[in-house]
This record gives structure tokens, C-alpha cells and sequence, in this order.
């Protein structure tokens, strides 16, 4: 997965000169925020987690190391790269700058397109860095959900073979056939969870085939439209000679029910969803994605959007900002995370609170034509 919005920027600065000449390099692309010392630009770095902290060293009170320092020192900031941009260009200077944990340093005057170009480097690499971080996580959280579904899936096999058994045995007697019949349904409930949460991990059989989503999309229209009610607008944006992709179909539609579900439910006073279709040509250092040819299934809203926090955990089973937590819930991005990875895919997550959401879901180029399902 790769976020969200526009990135944030802090920049720490005791001349304001400085700071408007920052924002006017970098206003434009990145949201700006500023502090005038060290020690409101530590408790902003605190508070707003901006993406980037630009940082000048020579400031009255805490100086621009003794910042570094105490950012790098602090678990919550620690993560957030810092470049310097001083007038102090000793090559001492920028030693113990470098040495203070932070990843540049750039000397004033600066240059614009130098600065853009160090800004984009270091935004890039830590949205790498945090993709690959959340792979991880993901992937250790997919195989020990994969383990458990595997096991408890196994007993249910037993118990409902009992079961079933059982059920012919107790029919003269009323009290105990009711019993078996409510555990037979609990058991069923239990199963269809544990294959829920099978399709996160890696366990879940594929039963893939060449499809053309454009068709499956058209397919679905109209019960889509029952699903999300009057007061949302659903509009489709499909690409002319879409590739052909491969996939399992039930999958593919279990997917667009749930991201147009989750659309719908972000928007509770009605809006606008637009799902959209198109080629794309990836070419990336992305680890979570190799470069090449994908079909990218976007999913728009304009809803409530997501906060930072909710973006961070989108993807765990059982996350859910929803009440009453009830069963399966919380598993539907989980799924759909499952069923991209299976593709070979990644998804692209955009989203601003209050404005809305954007889901994309690339998906790989099938080399197979679309009149011949294997
Ligand atoms: P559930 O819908 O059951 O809560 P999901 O796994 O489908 O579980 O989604 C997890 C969470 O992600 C939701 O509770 C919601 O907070 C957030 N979310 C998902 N899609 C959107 C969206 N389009 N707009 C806003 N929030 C969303
Ligand atoms: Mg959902």
C-alpha cells in the first residue's frame, strides 16, 4: 500500500525571511507548517507527525542540533527524516549535523530546484520505508491468521460431520434437536468468519481466470446502484480497450461490492462515488510493487475521508471505526488486501478527512485474451 495525501512539511526557523522563502519553493506541492523556535517546532513535530521537518541550526534557545537531537531521541518523532538548511556551510558543521541523525543538509542561500528535488528524495524514501514496513506487518499478521483459520477450519470439519451425525438421532426429541440445530448454526456462522479470514492470509484457494473487469464492473452496475441508495450519486469511468487481467472472479466482485459499500457508509448524508477503470504503465522503486503493466481499479468518494491513524491500520483484520462491532466486521479491506496481493497487485490509498477517499487498485496485465477463460 502506498499513501495518502499531500505530504506535510515543518519547517523550523528563527527568520521569518527564511521560512517564506521555504514556502515559497515548496508551498505549492506539500502543506507547510512552521515554527519560529525549537521549542514550538518540537511540540509541533509532536503533535501534527508532519512527513519532513526542514531545520535550521542556528536559532535563540534550543538550537537546530539540540532539536535534532531531542526529535531523534523522541519515539514518537524519531521516524520523521530532518534535513538542515543553514547558513552554516563548514564542512564541521555539516558533520555534526549529519552525525545528529539528520539524512541532508542544504547551505543558504538555496537553490529551488535543489530543494524540491532533496524534499521529493526524502518523502520518497520514507513512504518506501513505511510500505515496506507495513508489508511486514501484514504479512506476519496474514500467516498467523492463515494458521488459524487452517486449524479451527479442520475442527469445524469434525464438528459439523458430528453433527449432521447426530441431528437424525434426536428428531423425537424437541429440546435437543433444537439445540443441535442452533449449534449447527453457529458452527456455519464460525466457518464462514474462518473463511473470511482466510482470504487475508495466503491459504485461500484461487480459482483465477482472464477477465474483463470493464464487463464485470457493467455486470454489477445495477446492483450496485440498489445497494448505495438515492441519495448517492454512482458513476462509471471506463477505459476503451481496457487490458485484460487475471483473477478470481468471485473475488474480483466480492472486492467492488465491499469498496463501494465502504464509499457508501463514509458518505451517511449521500455523494458521489465514481469508480473508474484505466492502463497503467508502473514504473517504480516502490518495494511493494514491480514495475510494469497494470489495470488500475479506482474507487472515489466524497465522503468522510480518513485520518492518519485510520490509514495506518486500514488493512488489519478486524479494524473497524464502525458501531456496533458485529461479526465479520472490520474484514472487508482486509479481504481486499488478500485478494491484491494473490494478483500480484498493490493498492494506493488516497484520502483527506472531510473531503473524501480515492482507492486504487492495481491489478497486473494478463498476457491471456479475454475470449478465452482457462
Ligand atoms: P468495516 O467496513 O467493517 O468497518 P473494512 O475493513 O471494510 O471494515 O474497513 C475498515 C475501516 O476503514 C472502516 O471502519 C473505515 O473506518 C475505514 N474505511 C474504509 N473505506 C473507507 C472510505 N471509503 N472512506 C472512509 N473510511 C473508510
Ligand atoms: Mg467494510
Amino acid at each position: 500500500m502506498e499513501g495518502m495525501g499531500r505530504a506535510t512539511l515543518l519547517i523550523v526557523d528563527d527568520a521569518l525571511e527564511s521560512i517564506a522563502i521555504l514556502n515559497q519553493i515548496l508551498g505549492a506541492e506539500y502543506r507547510v507548517l512552521f515554527a519560529e523556535d525549537g521549542l514550538s517546532g518540537l511540540e509541533l513535530a509532536r503533535r501534527k507527525q508532519p512527513d519532513l521537518i526542514l531545520l535550521d541550526i542556528s536559532m535563540p534557545g534550543m538550537d537546530g542540533l539540540e532539536l535534532c537531537h531531542r526529535l531523534k531521541g523522541d519515539p514518537t518523532t524519531h521516524s520523521i527524516p530532518v534535513i538542515f538548511v543553514t547558513a552554516k556551510d563548514q564542512e564541521q558543521d555539516q558533520e555534526r549535523g549529519l552525525r545528529c541523525g539528520a539524512a541532508d543538509y542544504i547551505t543558504k542561500p538555496v537553490s529551488p530546484t535543489l530543494v524540491k528535488a532533496r524534499v521529493a528524495t526524502q518523502l520518497r524514501l520514507r513512504r518506501s520505508e513505511e510500505a515496506q514496513r507495513r508489508a511486514q506487518k501484514l504479512a506476519a499478521v496474514g500467516q498467523l491468521t492463515g494458521g488459524i483459520a487452517h486449524e479451527f477450519n479442520n475442527i469445524l470439519g469434525i464438528m459439523l460431520g458430528n453433527l449432521e451425525f447426530l441431528e437424525p438421532l434426536v428428531a423425537h426429541e424437541q429440546s435437543a434437536l433444537r439445540r443441535v440445530r442452533s449449534t449447527t448454526r453457529a458452527a456455519l456462522r464460525m466457518s464462514r468468519l474462518v473463511e473470511q479470514l482466510r482470504d487475508f492470509s495466503r491459504l485461500r484457494p484461487i480459482h483465477s481466470q482472464v477477465i474483463d473487469l470493464n464487463a464485470v464492473i457493467t455486470e454489477m452496475y445495477d446492483l450496485l446502484l440498489g445497494s448505495v441508495g438515492d441519495e448517492v450519486e454512482l458513476v462509471l469511468q471506463l477505459a476503451p480497450a481496457l487490458w485484460p487481467m487475471k483473477a478470481d472472479r468471485g473475488e474480483l466482485e466480492e472486492s467492488l461490492w465491499q469498496l463501494v459499500n465502504n464509499a457508501c457508509e463514509a458518505m451517511p448524508k449521500g455523494g458521489r462515488i465514481q469508480i473508474e477503470t484505466a492502463n497503467r504503465v508502473v514504473e517504480t522503486f516502490d518495494p511493494t510493487i514491480k514495475s510494469g503493466e497494470y489495470l488500475r481499479l479506482a474507487i472515489s468518494d466524497s465522503g468522510c475521508g480518513m485520518e492518519r491513524e485510520v490509514l495506518e491500520r486500514l488493512f488489519e483484520p478486524f479494524f473497524s471505526t464502525k458501531k456496533p462491532f458485529g461479526s465479520g466486521c472490520g474484514l472487508g479491506m482486509s479481504r481486499i488486501y488478500g485478494f491484491v496481493q494473490r494478483c500480484g497487485g498493490t493498492i494506493r490509498v488516497y484520502s483527506e478527512p472531510k473531503m473524501g477517499s480515492c482507492l486504487q487498485l492495481y491489478l497486473p496485465r494478463a498476457d491471456g485474451s479475454l475470449e478465452s477463460p482457462q
